[in-house]
């Protein structure tokens, strides 16, 4: 059994005339010791999937559904039970159980086998709080005050600091509105990689920071892994730093999953070979973009047909094709050992 396991987690949204389906029924297994990545362009709900995990609110009022386990216990209320949202964010009356269920649940984790290493890096502390203490509580945190412990790990903390060309001194005398975003990435990432974590989630875990870092960070973060057995939930669009760190890829394409495979598949084969929304994602980030309109959740998307429809240039050119992709939402199916697909393309006949 994979250290976390997701089934059918489902987020919406409620704006004024419609309910938005941000992620639909997505599940998948992180195993101990792997790297599981969720490709997709901005918008596609990566963020969302993992703000739903940690219990997060969530950017709009809205609904979360589905279940959780890691290492098989529950970290998730019930399937069906659903965390509502009011227009200012907080978590309406009839959803509290649900949700201080969760949090009951989450509490014993974050911030010990649980780490986490989001987008923002600067608002992931404090702001009028010297670094220095923020980062020393953190660790006391993760130690439940063992003296001896707490050395070894601020000295690890220390050595991860080192190889991101950062220092413990200079975090004394700074917060963290002084410091860059890479800087606050790289201390994050620091931070969380002491000890022996089970989980990391990280979300876009080196976007701010330069391409000498970047190699350094995803260098660190991999050999934590070997080393420790933990596992890696990334969230990316970046399709270099997938390669250089997943073991396997769950493509989202507007909240669903569309692909998945191992990572190992994409060394040496064909790009065609590749679910249609993929190669987009491929080729557009080769083109500098990261978001596309029409790849990300939108109001009024077609959730009964495939994600993608609107904008495949495979439906586009066969309309018998198209009228059955807008209507119908394809399974995902194997197309071998580690890589499965979702898409009537593949087929071979249309029914
Ligand atoms: S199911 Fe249809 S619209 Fe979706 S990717 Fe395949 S061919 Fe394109």
């Amino acid at each position: 059994m994979g250290s976390l396991r997701v089934e059918k987690l489902s987020v919406a949204y409620r704006t004024s005339r419609h309910l938005v389906r941000a992620v639909s029924d997505v599940s998948f297994s992180v195993e101990r010791g792997k790297i599981l990545a969720l490709w997709g362009h901005s918008g596609c709900g990566k963020s969302t999937i993992m703000k739903a995990l940690l219990g997060l609110p969530l950017d709009d009022p809205g609904w979360v559904g589905g279940q959780a386990w890691f290492n098989g216990e529950p970290v998730s209320p019930i399937a069906d039970n659903y965390i509502a949202h009011k227009q200012d964010g907080s978590i309406r009356k009839d959803s509290l159980g649900f949700y201080r269920q969760q949090q009951k649940l989450l509490k014993p984790l974050l911030g010990v086998s649980w780490r986490t290493v989001l987008q923002e890096p600067i608002y992931s502390f404090e702001m009028s709080r010297l670094m220095d203490v923020q980062v020393r509580n953190s660790i006391r945190h993760m130690t439940n005050n063992g003296k001896g412990r707490f050395d070894a790990l601020l000295g690890e903390f220390s050595s991860y600091l080192e190889k991101l060309d950062l220092t413990l001194d200079y975090l004394e005398d700074r917060v963290n509105l002084q410091l860059s975003g890479g800087e606050c990435q790289r201390i994050g990432l620091a931070m969380n990689l002491v000890g022996n974590p089970g989980l990391m989630l990280v979300d876009e875990p080196t976007t701010a920071m330069d391409n000498q870092t970047r190699q350094v960070a995803n260098q660190i973060i991999r050999e934590k892994v070997k080393s420790s057995g933990m596992s890696v939930l990334l969230a990316s669009h970046n399709r270099d730093e997938l390669l250089a760190l997943a073991d396997s890829i769950v493509v989202l394409c507007s909240g669903e999953v569309v692909e998945r495979f191992d990572r190992k598949i994409m060394d040496g084969t064909d790009v065609n070979a590749f679910h249609p929304y993929t190669r987009k994602l491929w080729f557009s980030f080769d083109a500098g973009e990261i978001s596309a309109r029409g790849a990300g959740a939108e109001v009024g998307s077609p959730k009964k047909g495939c994600p993608f429809v609107r904008e495949c240039p495979i439906a586009g050119a066969d309309s018998v094709l198209r009228e059955k992709c807008a209507a119908q939402k394809p399974e995902l199916r194997a197309v071998s050992g580690d890589h499965e697909i979702a898409c009537w393309a593949l087929e071979g006949e249309q029914k």
